[in-house]
Parts: C-alpha cells; sequence; structure tokens
C-alpha cells in the first residue's frame, strides 16, 4: 500500500491539467486512467474553439501533446482502474481494481462522462454492428451507406457532419424542431447536402435481420410512425456522469453531477472534483482544463495547510 500527497482519476483535458499543475508544485501525485490518457476529446475529429489553434486541432493530436507535457512535468501515469474512492480518518482512500487501496491527503476526481443510450428495441442488440456511439472511431465503416444521428446538441451535429465525409446520406433526428448546437455548427449542418432533418421525431426502435437495417421515428406532434432505411445509428443525445466511484452521500445535482464550489471542493472534504463529471454551466476543453488547475491549486493548498 503507497500513500500519495494527491491521487487524480481520469486522464482526460481536466486530469492531466491538474496532474501538469501538481506535479509542477512537487507535490507527490499520481494519476490512474483505466484506458489510454485522452478521455472523450481523443475521439473528436476536430477541436474548433480551442485557443491556441487557429486552424483546429484533431482531438486525438491534442490530448497527446498535453499528456506529452504532462509527462514532461513528471506527472506519474498510471493504468488502474478505481472503484471506489472515500474518506475515512481524514484520509481519503483510493481503491483499485487490483484490490489495492491507496491512502491519499487529496484526491482530485476528474472521470468526465460516458454517452447517454436512448434505451429502444434492438440498441442493445446492435451495439458495435451497426449501432455507435463515436462518429470518429466508426464513420469510415459506413462509406456510401446511408446512417442517422440521434440528438440535437453540438455532438450531434458535429458528428454528423464528420460522417457526411464517408455516408451519402445523414439523418439527423431530433426531439424538436430547433437544434441546440451552437450557431456556427448549426449552418454548415444546414449548408450540407447530405444531412437530411427528421424533426419532432424521436427513435422507438432499431432493426434489422442479421445487419441494422432501418429505424423507427415517432413523430411527437403527429403520433405518426416512420421507418427510415439506414445502415447504421450514432447517438449523442447528451452524457451520463461517470460518478459511480463516489460515496453515496457526495452531494450531487439532479442529474447526477457532483456540485462542487468555486474551488472544484466536493462535499466531502479533501475530494476535489474537475471536469466533465462536475456539474456546471459550460461543458468545453477550455473549460476542463480551468477546472484542473483550480483544483490541483486548492488540493495543493488542501496538502499544505494540513
Ligand atoms: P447535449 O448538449 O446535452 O445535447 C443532447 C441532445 O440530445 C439535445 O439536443 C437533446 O434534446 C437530445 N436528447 C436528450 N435526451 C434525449 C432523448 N432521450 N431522446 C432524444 N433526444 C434526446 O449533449 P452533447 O451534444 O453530447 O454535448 C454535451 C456537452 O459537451 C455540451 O455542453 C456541449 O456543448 C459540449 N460539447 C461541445 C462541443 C464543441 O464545443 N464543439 C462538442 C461536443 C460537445 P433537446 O435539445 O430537446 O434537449
Amino acid at each position: 500500500m503507497r500513500g500519495y500527497d494527491l491521487t487524480i482519476v481520469g486522464a482526460g483535458p481536466a486530469g492531466l491539467t491538474a496532474g501538469i499543475y501538481a506535479a509542477r508544485a512537487k507535490l507527490d501525485v499520481v494519476l490512474f486512467e483505466r484506458m489510454l490518457p485522452g478521455g472523450q476529446v481523443a475521439t473528436t475529429d476536430l477541436v474548433e474553439n480551442y485557443p491556441g489553434f487557429p486552424e483546429g486541432i484533431s482531438g486525438s493530436d491534442l490530448m497527446v501533446r498535453i499528456a506529452k507535457q504532462a509527462e514532461k512535468s513528471g506527472l506519474n501515469v498510471q493504468s488502474k482502474s478505481v472503484e471506489k474512492v472515500s474518506r475515512r480518518d481524514k484520509l481519503c482512500l483510493v481503491k483499485t481494481d487490483d484490490g489495492e487501496v491507496h491512502p491519499s491527503k487529496a484526491v482530485i476526481v476528474a472521470t468526465g462522462t460516458e454517452p447517454r443510450s436512448l434505451g429502444v428495441p434492438g440498441e442493445a442488440e446492435f451495439k458495435g454492428r451497426g449501432v455507435s456511439y463515436c462518429a470518429t472511431c466508426d464513420g469510415p465503416l459506413y462509406r456510401d451507406k446511408k446512417v442517422a444521428v440521434v440528438g440535437g446538441g453540438d455532438s450531434a451535429v458535429e458528428e454528423a457532419l464528420f460522417l457526411t465525409r464517408f455516408a451519402e446520406k445523414v439523418y439527423l433526428i431530433h426531439r424538436r424542431d430547433r437544434l441546440r448546437a451552437t450557431r456556427v455548427l448549426q449552418n454548415r449542418a444546414f449548408e450540407n447536402k447530405k444531412v437530411e432533418f427528421v424533426w419532432n421525431s424521436v427513435v422507438t426502435e432499431i432493426r434489422g435481420e442479421k445487419a441494422l437495417e432501418s429505424v423507427f421515428t415517432r413523430d411527437v406532434k403527429t403520433g405518426q410512425i416512420s421507418e427510415l432505411e439506414v445502415d447504421g445509428v450514432f447517438v449523442y443525445i447528451g452524457t451520463l456522469p461517470n460518478s459511480n466511484i463516489f460515496e453515496e452521500d457526495i452531494q450531487r445535482d439532479e442529474r447526477g453531477f457532483i456540485i462542487t464550489d468555486q474551488n472544484m471542493a466536493s462535499s466531502i472534504e479533501g475530494i476535489f472534483v474537475a471536469g466533465d463529471v462536475r456539474s456546471k454551466l459550460l461543458y468545453q476543453i477550455a473549460t476542463a482544463v480551468g477546472d484542473g488547475a483550480t483544483a490541483a491549486f486548492a488540493a495543493e493548498k488542501f496538502v499544505e495547510e494540513r
């Protein structure tokens, strides 16, 4: 059992930024990540709104750069999955999937989010063979095919546009008659001839024999059911926080995102929370790195004071 000043959970933009700041502050810090460093950004084709890259930068390139910077700062990154974060007797305890418990004076949790699923018949059956939550990963499989994207936020519109590079047609199925996405993305989608909007509609079923063949939608105004022939369905209807490693009694908002103060402190002493798993107004790479820097500084003060 090895103890640390600070344990960081998650190697997305928030966790890695926290790691850069903590390592430079010469804390005894470790970062645990269950997959490869990068987080959800690494699956984004092009990031256009992160300052410093006027031509845009691919999500994976950006994350490789941030990970390299963390490594250069001396951050100790270990490939481990964290199962539980708790606080006992004035110490934070981080339990990893190898059964070890790592005592730590403070913890920063930056575990991000995972895609919300539709919960309709056929979704689970065709997951990974027609139903996808990652256009960057699976889009190239749909060259000259027809696909549907579900959702009306930044992710749905951005990924629908990405899919037009491969697919001959992209249906964008949205439950309202107005998109939630940033205006610049909306305008691009409206101008793209390959994108056809299916407004005021929700997906009721995904069907196929051996392979996915069609998606059924219900018009929420008229109740009319329609069938669209597609080879793939990409689901972008929002995200759920990866927050099940926390104790039950940590304060959350109504959607399950963790509530913090402005210094990223959660309702449990010594446990700081940064990035998309936190309850906040704006979910962006720019705000995640800000959260990470603030959390590291606040955790450093917390460790020093105790
Ligand atoms: P989001 O902004 O929460 O949008 C989710 C979309 O799915 C909304 O249009 C919503 O409809 C729809 N939806 C939700 N539940 C549904 C259901 N059960 N059935 C059908 N439709 C449903 O999620 P997101 O697009 O994944 O983005 C997450 C966060 O990351 C956002 O804050 C976003 O701004 C940010 N992000 C930013 C960028 C960028 O800056 N380029 C890229 C990706 C993500 P309603 O509109 O009717 O609520």
